[in-house]
């Protein structure tokens, strides 16, 4: 076993991104079909002036035709459509030329004519990805999760036979800077639909970042300080963290209400 070099290091940066571009996809298609949150923060939290949400400034960009359309004859938030489109045709044409670069081509075996085709168990080997070409959409059908397996198993050079041949360098930074790309693109999406948002005052019992996490309607909210198990707020730890959701939000409203106030005394005083 090599140590690792900066080529490893490339793709296991871009194999990280892309399993996190992979796991939010589904809150990103789903933002797709909600309108851009208002109810989140509440209004009431706003009106207390502890919380900023960034504005979504809605642009026209229908005009692309993703395949993420077909299953979103109606969409209500243009950003998060804008930002699953960008993110799958990046991760798709990424796949393509990696394929053209990478992939060994369909190797050739006779038909009972004797003629020379394309061997079909090679054709047809699942782990192969297929480019789109006038005639189709190739793998794309498969959906932007598939691609970023696909990819992933790229970055990280998994190895399928001999179907493949491991990246160059130059290949694995780009491709590492496309999925940093893709992450922050869907990050930010998710951000301005109200699911991930970072609240502008701190925790009050630690300083920490506090970020606020929504599923679906604003009555699932959760809010995650940044500390994590060091945090003394008084709530459960979950998962390492300290965690605020139902009937305990009330509590960190009233503190973060208290912590505006006194913010307020000493600007004003
Ligand atoms: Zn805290």
């Amino acid at each position: 076993m090599s140590t690792p070099t900066l080529d490893t290091i490339a793709g296991s940066r871009a194999a990280v991104d892309l399993a996190a571009v992979r796991e939010m996809w589904g809150d990103l298609l789903a933002a797709i079909d909600e309108a851009p949150r208002g109810e989140w923060p509440p209004r009431d939290s706003r009106a207390l002036g502890v919380v900023t949400v960034i504005d979504s400034p809605d642009g026209p960009t229908i005009g692309r035709i993703p395949l993420t359309l077909r299953e979103h004859p109606a969409p209500l938030n243009l950003n998060a459509l804008s930002a699953a489109v960008e993110v799958e045709r990046a991760l798709f044409t990424a796949a393509d030329h990696i394929a053209h670069q990478a992939q060994r081509p369909v190797s050739t075996a006779r038909d009972t004519h004797g003629r020379y085709i394309r061997n079909p168990d090679d054709l047809l080997d699942p782990a192969r990805w297929h480019p789109a070409t006038s005639a189709g959409p190739g793998s794309r059908h498969h959906g932007m999760h598939w691609c970023a397996v696909w990819l992933e198993g790229r970055a990280l050079n998994d190895q399928s036979a001999d179907l493949f041949t491991p990246l160059s360098a130059g290949a694995l930074a780009e491709l590492a800077d496309i999925a940093a790309r893709a992450r922050r693109v869907v990050e930010q999406a998710l951000a301005r639909a109200g699911r991930r948002t970072v609240l502008d005052a701190p925790c009050p019992w630690c300083s920490g970042t506090l970020t606020a996490h929504t599923t679906g309607d604003a009555s699932t909210a959760v809010i995650v300080c940044g500390t994590g198990e060091p945090c003394p707020a008084p709530v459960p730890l979950s998962g390492g963290m300290r965690v605020w959701q139902g009937a305990a939000l009330v509590p960190l409203y009233t503190a973060l209400a208290a912590a505006a106030e006194k913010t307020g005394d000493s600007t004003h005083g």
